[in-house]
């Protein structure tokens, strides 16, 4: 859904009204009303015993389960009375396995049965997601599966994050792609453009990303699933069911198996090619409020509300869920970990995190490095409105100190390199506005103190907030706002393509040599647009699509990407993992004109076979002379070119840095 972007400090003088809202109240009535059950068998076990179904509702006055042949449009085979238990949880088995068939909980609430809900743990669901279905999890992996695993990562920062709609990747008939807009499209190999350029999988190992980050692939609510041949498209930030896959993203929504299957091979099939894939998952808030499968589940526990009891919404769609509170905080601990476990998952990216407290994302990172020490957290870390959960405990990018195994998006380097997200024709860095120099350093050092940065001077953060730069994601663009290509069209207002293409890389360049983790949109190495559309994220396929040809006319552009990601994967200079190592090895020069950055990475650092690396950035509309000590360099970057094994030679002394470019140097 909409999601609108506030920066926490903007929020900071808003938080006045926190003191209208009462947090602890509920977490009080969490413990006294709601009491906390610990057993892992909610919902649904089939075994030798028969089927199980355990649904914790403690303010239930009556529950039952209904069973269906199908997932859709038909009355019940049978419906089971459950029976109350401790800890607020309802039993009900039957002798029998039933597989193949679909099933619902209905409760009694306030004297009034409520609608059916599929429940909240269901991990199988057929079309829309309104019955859960009981299948065999075994035999949805694909051939292979105990011995798959996702690429083996020292840090964080050795990553490459290709961030990706399903359906923009494939859909466009330029792809060459069987499976268009299916987790299928992302097993199929050998895929070319119409032109004869590889599409798919075996694009995003041209390019050398190491990681996926798919959009909401959890089963989301906009999309109707029955009518797969209508085209519809959404982002996905409207959750449903959380644990079971989307269904438009299958073959066959109906069949519950299929979706479950599907994903799986994707995740295989770019294993296989070394790919990781990260998830973008949305605990934040629900689609629905009081028809949620929460609210049906367990009316009045795992949201916040205001003192009226109202529905407080950080999240800008209507509700926030309660993490602070012990069945919401297990929830998204083991949903993560199923998503882990069961489906090989490495990483995580959450929505709008800092609607989830400090705690909770704590206890989710060391769950999920339990799974898999490679596994890594990230997300974002702000809130989309104003919440009754205290400032000091939101897992926010200024409170990330305090969560060290978990990384925060860098609003800073984004909004000073292009210009502020909000203002479409505002300037940035590498767009040659002035006063943004101090900004794009705090993105170069991962924002980790340095004796060389002034916070006080930085246009979004003003302290150092990072511990490492390993807890830093940078990036310019992703799916929300203005994709480069359309800020820089209308940013650089007069401008030819030839210079928004100059501006696109002398900004990816600072982005993928800074201390962080580099991160990038899909088909940005294109110099794809959505054709001026910032919130696109119910926009047709015509605004979102991926148009493959580009790759041919663009291939300038394409080639700087991939040899730019070369040479970060190939430099552990860029890689630093500690604030230390970067204070020591990475020195700013003194500039002295507006839009130029100048530093080198020195003492080989983070064991780098380069003695020295030194970049010189250049966000002016004209070429800057610049100092670079005197001997021979290799040039590895100039004037809109790069090659990560080198261009050329050139002495030092007084060097020219062309418009709108970086300068990158080597020596041994
Ligand atoms: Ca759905």
């Amino acid at each position: 859904m909409f999601k609108s972007k506030f920066n926490n400090l903007k929020l900071t003088g808003a938080v006045s009204a926190v003191a209208l809202i009462c947090v602890s109240c509920g977490e009080n009535k969490s413990h006294d009303r709601f009491p906390v059950y610990e057993g892992d068998d909610l919902e649904l076990v089939v075994n030798d015993e028969g089927t199980h179904f355990t649904l914790w509702s403690p303010e239930a006055d009556a529950a039952e389960v209904r069973i269906y042949d199908k997932d859709l449009d038909s009355a019940p085979i049978q419906t089971l009375e459950m029976s109350k238990g401790d800890n607020g949880v309802w039993r009900s088995t039957v002798s029998d396995q039933l597989y193949g068939k679909f099933y619902t909980f209905r409760i009694k609430h306030g004297g009034k049965w409520l609608a059916e809900t599929p429940g909240i743990y269901a991990k199988a669901v057929g079309a829309n997601g309104h019955r859960a279905a009981i299948i065999d999890m075994d035999a949805t992996d694909p051939e292979g599966w105990d011995a798959d695993k996702g690429p083996a990562l020292a840090n964080i920062t050795d990553a490459v994050i290709y961030e990706m709609h399903h359906r923009d990747f494939s859909v466009d008939s330029t792809s060459g792609i069987e499976h268009k807009g299916k987790f299928l499209a992302l097993t199929e190999e050998g895929t070319k453009s119409m032109l004869g350029d590889p599409t798919g999988i075996d694009h995003l190992k041209e390019l050398g990303i190491t990681h996926v980050h798919i959009l909401p692939s959890y089963d989301y609510n906009s999309v109707d699933e029955t009518k797969p041949d209508v085209p519809q498209y959404n982002w996905g930030y409207d959750p449903y069911n959380y644990n079971a896959p989307e269904g438009s993203y299958s073959t066959n929504a109906h069949d519950p198996a299929a979706r479950v299957r599907e994903m799986k091979e994707m995740v295989k099939a770019l294993h296989d090619n070394d790919i990781g894939v990260i998830m973008d998952v949305v605990y934040n808030h629900t689609a629905n409020n009081d028809d949620s499968n929460f609210s049906l589940t367990a009316p009045g526990y795992f949201y916040r509300y205001r003192e009226d009891g109202t529905y407080s919404d950080a999240s800008g769609c209507g509700n926030e869920t309660a993490s602070e509170k012990p069945m919401m905080r297990d929830y998204i601990i083991n949903s993560t970990k199923y998503w882990a476990d069961e489906y090989h998952i490495d990483g995580f990216r959450f929505d709008l995190m800092a609607i989830h407290d400090i705690e909770t994302m704590n206890q989710v990172a060391a769950a999920l490095k339990e799974v898999n020490p490679d596994i890594f957290v990230y997300g974002e870390g702000w809130t989309a409105g104003d919440s009754p959960l205290p400032v000091d405990q939101r897992a926010l990018k200024d409170n990330v100190s305090k969560m060290p195994q978990v990384a925060v998006f860098s609003d800073d380097i984004r909004d000073a390199i292009k210009g502020h997200y909000s203002n479409a024709e505002d300037r940035g860095f590498a767009t040659g506005k002035p006063g943004n120099e101090e900004t794009v350093k705090i993105g170069i050092v991962g924002a980790t103190a340095h004796p060389q940065v002034d916070y006080a001077k930085g246009n979004n953060s003003k302290a150092a907030y990072a511990n490492a730069p390993t807890q830093v994601i940078n990036y310019v663009s992703c799916h929300d706002d203005l994709t480069l290509t359309d800020k820089l069209a209308k940013s650089m207002q007069g401008s030819t393509e030839a210079q928004r293409q100059r501006a696109a890389r002398l900004a990816q360049t600072i982005v993928f040599t800074s201390q962080g983790t580099p991160f990038m949109f899909a088909g940005e190495e294109l110099f794809r647009d959505k054709k001026g559309v910032h919130n696109s994220y119910k926009s047709p396929d015509s605004i979102n699509a991926i148009d493959w040809t580009l790759k041919r006319k663009n291939a300038d552009q394409f080639n700087y990407y991939t040899e730019l990601i070369k040479l970060r994967k190939e430099h552990p200079a860029f890689r630093m993992t500690t604030a230390e190592d970067v204070a020591k090895h990475l020195v700013f020069d003194e500039t002295e004109q507006d839009n130029v950055i100048s530093y080198s990475l020195i003492d080989n650092a983070n064991g780098d076979a380069w003695k020295e690396i030194k970049l010189v950035f250049n966000g002016n509309e004209k070429p800057v002379a610049v100092d670079v000590p005197a001997g021979d360099w290799k040039v590895i970057a100039i004037d809109g070119k790069i090659k990560a094994e080198g261009l050329g030679k050139m002495k030092g002394g007084k060097v020219t840095v062309p418009a709108t470019s970086a300068l990158i140097l080597a020596r041994e």
